[in-house]
C-alpha cells in the first residue's frame, strides 16, 4: 500500500519540502469550524481514531471523531451554536453528538482510563491527549490530527500507527495482554479489522488473544455478534473466521462452528473438513452479494454436518437430513448470538433447508415438474437459493465443475421458462380449502387437506394445467373417488 505523500507531518513536528499538508484532506468546512471554535475557546481539539485511519487508507468516512483538552460538551454546544445545529448531550458518558450535513461528529474530552477485572467499563479521569492516545486499541486508531490554526493538519502519531498502516499491521499501544484483558472487546475488533483491512495482526496480539480468549465472557453477546457481523460483511470475510477459529474464540462465541471443523477417517476414507469448506462458500458466496442474511445463509448451510454425520459400509461418509436438521438449529442459533428472530431469520432458514435442491436438480435431467416443485418451494428466495448452490460448488475436480455449473445454468434456463409459463412463483393453487368445503359442504378436516394437496400435486406433476377449469374438473374426480359429491345450491 502506497500512503499518501502529504503525510509529511508527524509526531516530531517535522515538515519535508514537497509539502502538501493534511490540510488538503480536511477540506470539509467543519473543519474550518472546528478550528476556529477551539482556537476561541482557547481549546486543544483533534480530530482522531477511525476518521484519520480511514484517510490514509482512502476509505471515505463520514463519522468524525474529536477530543479536546477539557470538556468535549462545552465545545461541542459552540460548535452547535456556530452551525446553528442541534447537539445531542450525553452527560453520562462526558460525550456529546451532532449532525452536520452527512456527517456525524462525536465530541469527547481526552481522558485516561484504568480497568477493574470484571467489567470491560473502565474508570475514567481527565487527562491528556497523549494518555487519550494511549486508550485506543491499536496504533493505527490512535492518529490524531491537530485542529488548532497554529498547527492546523499536523499528524500526532505518538506509537508509528503510520508506519503500521503501511506494513498492514494490527498492533496494540500497550503490552497487547494489558489491552485485551482490559477490554476483551478489543480481541473481535482486532479480528476485525484485520479481516476489513486485510490486515495481518501482530504475533504478539495475536500470542494474546489466545491467552485472553476466555476474557470474552465479559463482554455482551449483543457487542460480539455485532463484529461478527461486520467480519461477514468483509471483503473476504474467512480472514476474520481464520483467526477465530484459531484463537479459539470461535469455540467459546459461536461453537457449532467451531465443530464443524476436522477430519474423520474410517478404513482409510477421509470426509472434507466442513469448516475450510464453509468458508470457502461464504467467500465465493461475497463475490456476488453484500446481503449479511444470504452471507449467513452460506455460513448455517451445512451446519448440521457434525450431528448427522454417518460412516455406512460400502457407501462412506453420509450427512443424511443436514439440511432439515440444520434448519431447525437456526432458530436456536439466531437466539443465542442474538440476531433477530424475525422474517431475516426465517429467510436463513429456508435457504437451509433448501440448499441441496438445485444441486440434486443439477445432477439428473431436469424435468418440469422439478423445477415446479423447486420454484413452489423457494419462492421469492429462488435466486438467492441460486447464488447459494453456485457457491456451494467448491470441487477441485474441473470436470465436475464445469459439469454442475453447466447444468446449474440448464437449470436456470428451466426456471426462467417454467416460471413465465406456469408462474408459481408466491403462486397458490386455484381453488382453496374454503371453495372446497363449500363445494362438498364439508367442515374443515382432513378430507379438505387431501383434496387441496392431490389438486397442488396434479399442477406441481405437470399433470393439470394451473388454471381453475383444470383443477376444478381434477377437484370432482378426485372427491369421487372419496365417495364425495358435490351439493346442489
Ligand atoms: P468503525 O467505524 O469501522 O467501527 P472505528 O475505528 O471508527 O471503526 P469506532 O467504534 O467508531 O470504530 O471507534 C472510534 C475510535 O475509538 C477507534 O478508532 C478507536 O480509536 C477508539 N475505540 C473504539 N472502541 C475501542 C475500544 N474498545 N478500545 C479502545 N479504543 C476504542
Amino acid at each position: 500500500m502506497v500512503l499518501q505523500r502529504e503525510v509529511l507531518i508527524t509526531n516530531g513536528r517535522e515538515q519535508h519540502d514537497d509539502s502538501i499538508t493534511m490540510q488538503q484532506h480536511l477540506q470539509h468546512p467543519i473543519f474550518k469550524t472546528l478550528s476556529t471554535i477551539a482556537d476561541k475557546s482557547n481549546t486543544e481539539a483533534y480530530v482522531i481514531g477511525g476518521f484519520v485511519r480511514d484517510l490514509f487508507l482512502h476509505r471515505p468516512s463520514k463519522d468524525i471523531d474529536v477530543v479536546v483538552v477539557g470538556s468535549g460538551i462545552e465545545y461541542a454546544e459552540a460548535v452547535g451554536r456556530k452551525l446553528n445545529t442541534k447537539v445531542a448531550v450525553f452527560k453520562n458518558f462526558g460525550t456529546a453528538n451532532i449532525k452536520y450535513q452527512d456527517l456525524e461528529v462525536e465530541f469527547v474530552g481526552a481522558r485516561k482510563e484504568s480497568y477493574r477485572s470484571d467489567s470491560r467499563k473502565p474508570i475514567v479521569e481527565d487527562g491528556t491527549l497523549e494518555d487519550d492516545q494511549l486508550r485506543r486499541d491499536f496504533t493505527i486508531n490512535a492518529l490524531a490530527i491537530n485542529l488548532n490554526a497554529e498547527h492546523f493538519g499536523e499528524l500526532l502519531d505518538p506509537f508509528n500507527g503510520l508506519k503500521d498502516l503501511e506494513n498492514k499491521l494490527i498492533r496494540t499501544p500497550l503490552d497487547p495482554e494489558v489491552t485485551f484483558s482490559d477490554d476483551p472487546l478489543r480481541m473481535m475488533r482486532a479480528i476485525r479489522f484485520a479481516a476489513q483491512l486485510n490486515f495481518t495482526i501482530d504475533e504478539a496480539a495475536l500470542k494474546a488473544i489466545k491467552a485472553q480468549k476466555k476474557r470474552i465472557s465479559i463482554v455482551s453477546k449483543e457487542r460480539i455478534t455485532d463484529e461478527m457481523n461486520k467480519i461477514i460483511l468483509s471483503p473476504v470475510p474467512s480472514i476474520g473466521f481464520k483467526h477465530l477459529f484459531d484463537t479459539g474464540l470461535l469455540e467459546i462465541i459461536f461453537p457449532q462452528m467451531a465443530q464443524l471443523y476436522g477430519v474423520e477417517i474410517v478404513k482409510g476414507k477421509g470426509h472434507k473438513d466442513n469448516f475450510y469448506h464453509t468458508l470457502e462458500v461464504l467467500d465465493n458466496i461475497c463475490a456476488n452479494t453484500d446481503d449479511l442474511w444470504l452471507r449467513w445463509a452460506a455460513i448455517l448451510h451445512d451446519i448440521a454436518k457434525p450431528a448427522t454425520k454417518r460412516f455406512e459400509e460400502g457407501h462412506g461418509w453420509t450427512f443424511h437430513g443436514h439440511e432439515d436438521r440444520g434448519a431447525r438449529m437456526v432458530p436456536k442459533i439466531f437466539a443465542q448470538l442474538k440476531l433477530p428472530l424475525n422474517e431475516k431469520m426465517k429467510f436463513v432458514q429456508k435457504l437451509v433447508q433448501l440448499h441441496l435442491r438445485p444441486i440434486v436438480l443439477a445432477q439428473e435431467t431436469v424435468t418440469d415438474s422439478a423445477v415446479r416443485r423447486l420454484l413452489f418451494d423457494a419462492g421469492e428466495e429462488i435466486e438467492s437459493l441460486m447464488m447459494l448452490c453456485n457457491a456451494d460448488v467448491t470441487t477441485k475436480n474441473e470436470y465436475k465443475k464445469t459439469k454442475y455449473r453447466r447444468n446449474f445454468e440448464l437449470v436456470k434456463i428451466k426456471l426462467k421458462d417454467v416460471e413465465e409459463r406456469d408462474q408459481i412463483r408466491n403462486w397458490q393453487p386455484p381453488i382453496t380449502g374454503n371453495d372446497i368445503m363449500v363445494t362438498f359442504d364439508l367442515p374443515a378436516g382432513k378430507e379438505v387437506g387431501l383434496i387441496k394437496n392431490a389438486i397442488r400435486e396434479a399442477i406441481l406433476e405437470g399433470e393439470i394445467k394451473n388454471d381453475y377449469e383444470e383443477a376444478y374438473v381434477f377437484m370432482l374426480n378426485q372427491a369421487k373417488q372419496m365417495g364425495l359429491n358435490p351439493v346442489n345450491k
